[in-house]
């Protein structure tokens, strides 16, 4: 399984938590040497204009640093399910996150929907017809709800749960009424995490859930899946909730 990632997402690009010291460094320690490293070229500003308008584009653009890792993070997702649709199973660990950006608009630590722009790439090579995008983040992905309005042949899932059996459940009934799909494509966020902001799911719950996604893409599509990092802000617990969740992923 390859794991995209870039050194410029160690850097401190503002004073969020998503952009954090240290944040990125308990995952790439968490993850070993289990994982093969890929670096990913920066997303070209055509493929950020797949979703966003270009008053949004010049908008990040004002802010060289936020800019520059933005476009990497975005060109990090575009090659994750690059590799998915390729038959590889990818994880994009990629920073600034990218649920929150919406075509004209961010907020929550996000600047380009490195999702949306993902999947609207694909489909524009007309390699997509119809995608299942699942995000499991503990906050709701307006942007990339926003990103699909209008476009049904993109569903975007966002479970939720009372308790953990009951949040994997819903996911695992999700996938069993989906309809058709070509790929699978996860917002994996991890501020749900019972030391992590939402207080539900354990560390072993993200291996389930990778687990899922293994599954049903095997069912559904030739097992081509990816994911890309969200949320996720207690470092101590991070970086083993990413590694059970792509050990659950991984072939
Ligand atoms: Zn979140």
């Amino acid at each position: 399984m390859k794991v995209i990632f870039h050194d410029r997402f160690y850097e401190v690009y503002t004073s969020d938590p998503a952009a954090a010291a240290g944040r990125m460094e308990a995952v790439v320690q968490a993850l070993g040497n289990e994982f093969e490293f890929v670096k990913p070229p920066p997303a070209a500003e055509e493929d950020l204009a797949l979703v966003h308008t270009p008053d949004h584009i010049a908008s990040i653009k004002r802010s060289n640093r936020i800019y520059e890792v933005g476009i990497l993070s975005a060109g990090g997702a575009c090659l994750a399910a690059e590799f998915a649709w390729m038959g590889q199973p990818a994880f994009g660990l990629i920073r600034p996150p990218g649920h929150h950006a919406s075509p004209d608009s961010c907020w929550g630590f996000c600047y380009f929907n490195n999702m949306a722009i993902a999947v609207k790439k694909l489909m524009k090579k007309n390699q997509v017809n119809q995608a299942l995008i699942l995000d499991f983040d503990l906050h709701f992905g307006d942007g990339t709800e926003n990103s699909f309005a209008g476009i049904p042949q993109v569903e975007y899932f966002h479970p939720e749960g009372a308790n953990a059996q009951e949040f994997v459940k819903g996911i695992q009934k999700h996938f069993d009424r989906a309809q058709n799909f070509d790929i699978l494509a996860v917002s994996a966020g991890f501020d749900r995490h019972v030391e992590d902001w939402g207080g539900l799911l354990t560390t072993e719950d993200y291996r389930r859930i990778g687990a899922l996604v293994k599954t049903y893409s095997q069912k559904a599509c030739q097992g081509r899946r990816f994911a890309v990092l969200e949320g996720g802000y207690n470092h101590s617990v991070l970086g083993q909730n990413v590694r059970f969740f792509l050990e659950g992923m991984k072939d």
